[in-house]
């Protein structure tokens, strides 16, 4: 049998353990330290914002990011049905409801034309400026595109969108570090904030974490409060309900060994990703690749193809022929219209992303993937493909 091929996994070969024994050493294992500093600098000259907050997951980031610019108990945020969970976790986290609205089918991300209709037709603005949903009554308070798979959402009619009734837009840019559009780096396309995840499957890790950019200096410095428990001063004042959502010095310290090396990462995953649409292009009547409209470098977070059968049970069947050949093919995300918690949540039709996340097949594309490895992945999905 030969050696199973991972989905993904990182790569600590370079100043990571170096680093990490300085933290040990120094004993600035915790919350303080200077690579929290370093990275959050890093971080914010890489998406081409002005600053940074390192926090302790991408999730505890997007809750942090929504309460800032006042998302609260009882509201709606409009969100894509084709994300992580996490995305709507973070708005429920905040005692506010998804308004879920489906994607546009040339990027997989949250259709901009449908973000305005919807808020054209199903929304009221009042004379004091909320944005009323007509049906529950609900204040809009926020609108949360995803960047999904590291390919930028279409942000500039979102934004205006947006802006034309003084809505906050809180982009879910996980995956997303080192994406560009229209040659403009994923902090800086209009985002009030942009939020970032570190977690180990990320193409940049920390072993787990995140981090918030921007470039309102008032609204980061709001973010630090809310993130570091809202003290004010040197002693155990607080001046309302923060969390403890730090990054350590130790999780900040792999993170800066990972940035050092961010733009080779992401154009490993951008080579991996382009080896793949070549070698099945040949097969664009069976399968199709995964989007990039113009105007866009992606991070390509992950690479595969989507299976263009009407057939979800034999789209499974690929997938685990696939791993019984030790290669970790897998599914992506199932829509949050679909997930328990929020099957009561508004939401538009779904037609695009029901016929668009059951066919997923992600592949493997670790960032050091050797290329034998994925010719080899290569050579057995072109065999199950022509053989049935
Ligand atoms: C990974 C991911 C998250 C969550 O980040 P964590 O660091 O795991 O909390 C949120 N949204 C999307 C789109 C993701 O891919």
């Amino acid at each position: 049998m030969p050696h199973r091929i991972p989905l993904a996994e990182p790569d600590l070969t370079g100043n990571e353990a170096r680093y990490l024994a300085e933290c040990v050493e120094s004993t600035f294992v915790s919350s303080v330290g200077p690579f929290v500093e370093r990275f959050e600098s890093m971080v914010a000259e890489a998406s081409g914002a002005t600053g940074a907050v390192a926090v302790s997951s991408g999730t505890c980031g997007l809750h942090a990011a929504l309460t800032a610019v006042g998302v609260r108990a009882g509201d709606l945020v409009i969100l894509p049905s084709l994300t992580f969970i996490a995305s709507a976790n973070a708005v429920a986290h905040c005692g506010a409801t998804p308004w879920i609205l489906d994607v546009d089918p040339l990027s997989w991300n949250l259709d901009p034309a449908l973000v305005e209709t919807c808020l054209a037709t199903e929304t009221t603005m009042h004379a004091d400026g909320r944005v009323i949903h007509r049906e529950s009554g609900r204040r809009v308070a926020a609108i949360l595109p995803v960047h999904t798979l590291g390919l930028a959402a279409e942000m500039a009619p979102i934004v205006a969108a947006a802006k034309a009734r003084g809505l906050p837009v809180i982009a879910d840019a996980a995956a997303a570090l080192g994406a560009r559009q229209h040659g403009r780096p994923v902090g800086a396309l209009g985002a009030d904030l942009s939020v970032f995840s570190f977690n180990g499957n990320k193409t940049v890790t920390c072993g787990g974490g995140g981090a918030i950019v921007g470039d309102d200096p008032r609204l980061l410095a709001l973010v630090r409060h809310l993130t570091t428990t809202a003290r004010v001063g040197a002693d155990y004042d607080h001046d309302r309900v923060g969390f403890n959502y730090r990054m350590t010095n130790l999780q900040a310290a792999v993170g800066c060994a990972q940035m050092e090396r961010l733009e080779r990462f992401v154009a490993a995953k951008r080579r991996i990703r382009a080896a793949y649409d070549a070698a099945f292009a040949a097969l664009s009547d069976r399968v199709a690749p995964f989007p990039e409209p113009a105007g866009n470098a992606g991070a390509c977070w992950f690479s595969g193809f989507v299976d263009r059968r009407a057939d979800p049970d034999g789209v499974a069947g690929l997938r685990a022929r696939l791993k019984a050949a030790g290669i970790d093919a897998r599914p992506f995300w199932k829509p949050i219209h679909l997930q328990p918690p929020y099957r009561e949540a508004p939401r538009t039709p779904q037609p695009v992303c029901e016929g668009l996340w059951w066919r997923v097949v992600t592949l493997p594309c670790a960032t050091a993937l050797p290329e034998a490895d994925q010719q080899r992945v290569i050579l057995a999905v072109r065999a199950l493909l022509t053989d049935g």
